[in-house]
């Protein structure tokens, strides 16, 4: 049996590509499924541009995820809410030069966009501002509903045969011959042939793991969500300016992101947070005040040393393994690393897009 910790996006998505390859799997979740980052992110799909290892996973993983999306409503009854409408990218005046150089290097790695006046931007979201300067469409960008996709896989694991446990923790590891034992919150203990740390930012709680399992550090973001189901004309591009972005939601809700606060580990927010959302929104979307504010939201990015991806092996306990350090990326490439990771636990064998960051 193979024990996946941390029922979250990189947790769920790995157990279901081991289920899918007829392991016996058990994913042990110390809250309730999505309830670390993977339940609070924006999830918006978009690679980031440059040519590092990280960049191709993520360009790859774009590409896989409409049919990713498509199977999984087929298998799990769930809508995973995969919007098609794009990016509008806006400019203030102030923010003009940073504007032209994103799009210069956009150009130069031949990603598509397409210029529009500020009069074509607002005739395409007639909420947003009149004193927009610049504005462009990026028709590739994708984002989905991170929970759905969450809730979605979990359907998907439980049909292939593999288990689920909330509420379940898993506070010391021991290695023993030939398997490994796993103690958990509710005093029982486990024999299993392999564990894969998923846990976020929580493995730093467990103890007995191997001094080479990478220990992470938070950066917090915060989103307000918002109803935008009011509003004569409600947003239905993803809006992405240089202070933040505005996602709609398929159920009348935007969320208003983010930030990003290294070490702050607090998911109870101060007001100043929340008013720095505000400030940072309302020189986009006027009437940003006006909507009702449905929650605030909270969650922990977590980042090991330079913030790529984490994926491994413990060179002094291999049977156990992680899949760490998804920063604020772990929707984006899901595809790509659930599936690659897969082959590494089972056949030990790297994959081409994760190999340079696949160790032991
Ligand atoms: C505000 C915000 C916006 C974001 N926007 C995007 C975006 O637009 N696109 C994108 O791709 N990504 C985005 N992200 C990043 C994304 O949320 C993360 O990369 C992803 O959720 C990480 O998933 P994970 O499964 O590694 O961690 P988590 O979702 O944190 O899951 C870890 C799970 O492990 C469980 N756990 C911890 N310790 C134990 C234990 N000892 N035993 C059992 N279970 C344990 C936790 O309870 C938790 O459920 C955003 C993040 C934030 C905070």
């Amino acid at each position: 049996m193979i024990v996946v910790a941390g029922a979250g996006i990189a947790g769920l998505s790995l157990a279901y590509e081991l289920c899918r390859r007829g392991v016996a799997v058990v994913v042990l979740e110390s809250d309730t499924i999505a309830s670390g980052a993977s339940g609070v992110a924006t999830s918006y799909l978009e690679p980031r541009l440059g040519h590092t290892a990280m960049r191709v996973i993520e360009r790859e993983s774009m590409l896989r995820w409409p049919g990713y999306a498509e199977h999984l409503e087929e298998v799990s009854g769930i809508s995973v809410g995969f919007c098609r409408e794009g990016q509008l990218k806006i400019a203030l005046q102030d923010d003009l030069k940073k504007f032209h150089k994103d799009l210069k290097a956009r150009a130069d790695q031949n990603e598509a966009f397409e210029l529009l006046t500020p009069q074509a931007a607002q005739a395409l979201e007639p909420e947003i501002s009149k004193n927009i300067a610049a504005a462009a469409f990026l028709p590739n960008v994708r984002w989905v509903t991170g929970k759905q996709v969450c809730q979605a896989l979990a359907n998907a694991v439980k049909s292939a045969g593999g288990q689920i446990r909330q509420g379940v923790s898993i506070t010391a590891v021991e290695q023993t011959n030939p398997q490994l034992a796993l103690s958990t919150n509710d005093g029982s203990m486990l024999d299993i042939e392999k564990l894969v740390l998923c846990t976020g930012m929580g493995a730093g709680a467990i103890s007995g793991l191997p001094v080479d399992i990478p220990q992470s550090r938070a950066v917090r973001g915060v989103n307000l969500i918002v109803d935008q189901s009011g509003l004569a004309n409600p947003l239905t591009h993803l809006i992405k300016h240089h202070r933040g972005h505005l996602c709609p939601r398929e159920n009348g809700q935007l969320i208003v992101g983010t930030t990003y606060e290294a070490d702050e580990t607090s998911l109870q927010p101060g007001p100043d947070i929340i008013e720095f959302l505000y400030q940072n929104a309302a020189p986009i979307l006027p009437k940003i005040r006006d909507l009702p504010l449905i929650k605030v939201t909270a969650g922990l990015r977590s980042k090991v040393g330079d913030g790529n991806l984490r994926l491994g092996r413990s060179q002094t306990a291999p049977k156990i393994y992680y899949s760490l350090s998804h920063g604020g990326a772990g929707y984006l490439r899901a595809p790509v690393v659930a599936d690659e990771l897969a082959e590494f636990v089972l056949h030990g064998t790297r994959g081409a897009l994760t190999g340079h960051h696949t160790h032991g």
